[in-house]
């Protein structure tokens, strides 16, 4: 039988805007070791803007650059398409675009007036075999543009972090939890610039999403028997990972439908500082009910 005070606990709980969807989940946020986080749309916003768009050579300008990623990223739902969508801001012709296929973590591939055109990361350029024979040093996540294979240009796109993560991390850490893992699909420069000004000493980048179950497993058998391990997300890749952790934690406003169904637990204001908040409730319920 549950002990009547995690009733009161997940009461208060979801006065605050967390809803947690068992009693035994108060219990392992009362006993974590480790709280395991996703960047995008958990530590920052997931809001990407467009920053500077670079094109290789006069062939193609930056508008043609622009027009291309935002043709295939139109059959996209990720929020660096949704940046490159309100970039571009003008009509997008469907018809021109044939045989889409989004690969997870990586991008897009699709036929644009018959020709091949590739979207998407350094991971989807080395797959197809595209030479990226241009220097670009600035920090950010990039989107390459390919066209028949060979690279027409870069988009760059920022996150920013939301306003309080770096609070949170801190009240995690004062409630005791002794590890806290960044995990990311981004490339390693934007990963070690978020985990710095977060306060993250832990951070693993470049994860395809089983990776980040790989890793994730790797930290839940590095723990001791009575101590858990949460992981915080809210994408629809993120599910898997949600799913295998002591407490999966989803953002319920940006959260994706399959990220809030794996959660064990749903933030309804996207707030971190609710991560604290819950762990505070968990204790406070232990000490009514023993
Ligand atoms: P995160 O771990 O940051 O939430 P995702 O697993 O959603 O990241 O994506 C990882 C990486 O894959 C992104 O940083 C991006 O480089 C690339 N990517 C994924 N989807 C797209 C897309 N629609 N367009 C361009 N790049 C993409
Ligand atoms: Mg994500």
């Amino acid at each position: 039988s549950i002990p009547l005070g995690y009733f009161g606990g997940i009461g208060a709980a979801s006065s605050k805007g967390i809803l947690v969807k068992g009693g035994n989940y108060l219990e392992e946020l009362r006993n974590l070791r480790s709280v395991v986080l996703d960047k995008t749309g958990t530590l920052t916003k997931g809001v990407f803007k467009v920053t500077q768009i670079i094109n290789v050579d006069e062939a193609n300008s930056t508008e043609k650059v622009l027009e291309t990623a935002a043709y295939i990223e139109n059959f996209s739902n990720h929020p660096i398409a949704i940046s490159i969508i309100n970039e571009y801001g003008k009509e997008i012709d469907e018809n021109r675009v044939k045989d889409i296929t989004e690969i997870a973590g990586k991008g897009l591939k699709a036929k644009l007036d018959g020709n091949e055109v590739s979207v998407g990361n350094a991971k989807l350029m080395k797959q197809e075999n595209i030479p990226i024979a241009i220097q670009d040093n600035s920090i950010g996540t990039k989107v390459y543009v390919a066209v028949n294979n060979e690279l027409i240009g870069i988009i760059n796109i920022a996150d920013e972090l939301k306003k309080d993560t770096i609070d949170a991390i801190e009240n995690i850490k004062k409630y005791g939890v002794k590890d806290i893992v960044m995990l990311t699909g981004d490339h390693k420069d934007v990963a070690e610039d978020i985990a710095k000004k977060v306060g993250i000493t832990k951070y693993y980048s470049d994860l395809l999403p089983h990776e980040k179950v790989n890793k994730l497993e790797e930290i839940m058998n590095n723990v001791d028997k009575n101590e858990k391990v949460a992981f915080v997300g809210d994408g629809i890749n993120d599910a898997p990972v949600l799913a295998r952790a002591n407490v999966g934690i989803a953002m319920g406003g940006v959260g994706s439908d399959a990220a809030i169904e794996a959660a064990d637990v749903v933030l309804m204001s996207d707030e971190l500082s609710s991560i604290p908040t819950a762990i505070k409730i968990s204790k406070h319920t232990n000490k009514i009910v023993w």
